[in-house]
């Protein structure tokens, strides 16, 4: 990896339960969303660098795991869902997990649920939205892979999303793309959503104390 000026992000550790997860001394950003929704590739564009590689080695995909960006905040990456076929077993196992981290977390400033853009709301995201509500802290949606869509179908979509986690208005909705494209479906300048992505964090991070 190349030197950088600025503190680069760091892994701090992966754990299943609060005894192994990191003190709670810097603001926390929480990612969740379904198996390949686009999660991990969010999580490096915020970076800066590839972290995907660390959480996605085998073991972690299935932990809470934590990296630290500039020595300022964290990015809490949990385990995703949706694998085919998990039993009962399994799925209450991932949301004891899930649960154990957002419940009572101090540093939690905000939770950010990854939905696929193309989609319409699945069952298993509304009830991972509903842990993240339990939390207690703010939590936004991200709509991933916009730039598979038609301006009008991005914003269909978005509508879809808003009537279905917005809460009238309480909720942000995000629309975002982590692909950078050329052609008809390119997004025009800044409008990729993560730079909106960015400026939340950082709103809550600054708030954070
Ligand atoms: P994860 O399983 O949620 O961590 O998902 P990944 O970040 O690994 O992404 C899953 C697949 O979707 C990969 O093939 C990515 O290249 C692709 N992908 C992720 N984000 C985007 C996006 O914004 N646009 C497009 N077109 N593809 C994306």
């Amino acid at each position: 990896m190349p030197n950088r000026p600025s503190a680069p992000a760091v892994f701090l550790g992966s754990a299943t339960d609060q005894g192994g997860f990191p003190e709670p001394s810097l603001p926390e950003v929480a990612f969740v969303g379904r198996s390949n929704v686009g999660k991990s590739s969010l999580l490096n564009r915020l970076a800066g660098m590839r972290l995907a590689r660390v959480s996605r080695s085998p073991g972690r995909t299935r932990m809470v795991n934590f990296f630290e960006i500039g020595g300022v905040h964290r990015l809490v990456d949990l385990p995703g869902y949706g694998f085919a076929r998990v039993s009962r077993a399994e799925r209450s196992a991932w949301e004891g997990m899930v649960l154990s981290y957002l419940i009572g977390r101090a540093s939690l400033v905000l939770n950010l649920l990854l939905v696929d853009s193309r989609r319409d709301p699945l069952a298993l995201d509304l009830e991972a939205f509903t842990l993240l509500r339990r939390s207690g802290s703010p939590t936004a949606v991200i709509a991933t892979k916009a730039d598979k869509l038609t301006r009008s179908a991005a914003g269909a979509s978005l509508r879809a999303l808003r009537d279905a986690y917005g809460e009238e208005g309480a909720i942000p909705v995000i629309s975002c793309s982590t692909v950078v494209r050329k052609g008809p479906r390119r997004p025009p300048p800044g409008a990729s959503g993560v730079g909106i992505v960015q400026r939340l964090i950082a709103e809550k991070v600054r708030a954070w104390r």
